[in-house]
């Protein structure tokens, strides 16, 4: 089996961390993609043997990604940094706000070095806007915002809109998820925003539970919310219209995506709040 994902390149020296499963090349899987290797697929596999449904959850959140953040570039806002990117999946986060605003400036930022390998996808932004990306890790939001300010891509004096999609999910409660948020979005400046989508085991626990097995024994935390605890990570925020929803259902355009999902299939919170 070809054990070297198709697309790119790798420097030699990067430890992919090959011997275990990686969130990101499992999520590439269900996407289609072709960014995994055979430990991936396999967990992978063991995920969809049990629901089935998982590629929809992946689709459904790539499609809320493309509407939240066209939202948020049509509010005006011009300065993004999306934490969790995950591996290059076209259309980036870049590619969407650029498209409404050609100077929009992103940074992105993940801790598994296959992304960091892949990254020149997401520098491929419009001559007048700017993209960069940053290897740090989420559950340190001081070092990931020092980082990023050293770029010199954005001014963190001015609002920013922060997305954290499909990601707390790996964020278990032992780490603090809620406290996280809150450190990235004090330094914020008034007028910024979030973004989250997160999994969520309300409409089918026994199945969700087995998949946070799945990650969990091969060595990724994980852990599912209800809506309510979903509903806190927005708290000291205004969540604007229609609030936190699944995800199809925030704000859906006509014509886009399949018509009837179920709330199980979708298995996905979402919503963005803004910082008065
Ligand atoms: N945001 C993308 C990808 C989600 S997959 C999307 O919604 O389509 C989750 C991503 O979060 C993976 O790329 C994984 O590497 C990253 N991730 C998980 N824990 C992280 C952490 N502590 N710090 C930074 N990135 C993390």
């Amino acid at each position: 089996m070809n054990e070297r994902p198709e697309k790119g390149h790798s420097n030699a020296n990067t430890d992919l961390g090959q011997d275990r499963a990686h969130s990101a090349r499992m999520y590439d899987y269900y996407l289609g993609g072709k960014t995994n290797y055979a430990v991936d697929r396999e967990a992978a596999q063991a995920v969809i043997r049990v629901f089935p449904a998982i590629g929809t959850v992946a689709r459904v959140n790539r499609a809320y990604m493309r509407r939240a953040a066209r939202y948020l570039a049509q509010q005006g806002v011009r300065q993004f940094i999306d934490v969790g990117t995950g591996i290059p999946t076209s259309p980036n986060l870049h590619d969407v706000v650029q498209e409404v605003a050609s100077d929009s400036r992103v940074v992105y930022v993940d801790n598994d070095p296959i992304v960091l390998v892949y990254a020149d996808e997401l520098l491929d932004g419009s001559p007048e806007g700017r993209t960069c990306y940053v290897q740090a890790d989420a559950t340190r939001p001081e070092e990931v915002l020092a980082a990023v300010a050293k770029e010199n891509v954005l001014d963190l004096s001015r609002p920013v809109a922060l997305s954290l999609h499909a990601l707390l999910h790996f964020i278990p409660d032992a780490q603090g998820p809620g406290g996280i948020i809150e450190r990235f979005m004090e330094p914020l400046a008034a007028g910024s925003y979030l973004s989250l989508s997160h999994c969520t085991g309300d409409f089918h626990p026994e199945a969700w539970q087995s998949i946070i097995d799945t990650y969990v024994q091969r060595g990724t935390s994980a852990q599912v919310r209800s809506r309510a605890e979903v509903s806190r990570f927005f708290d000291h925020l205004r969540l604007v219209d229609p609030g936190l929803t699944l995800a199809h259902l925030w704000r859906p355009e006509a014509g886009s995506g399949p018509a009837v999902l179920s709330d199980r299939q979708v298995s996905l919170y979402a919503g963005v709040a803004r910082k008065d």
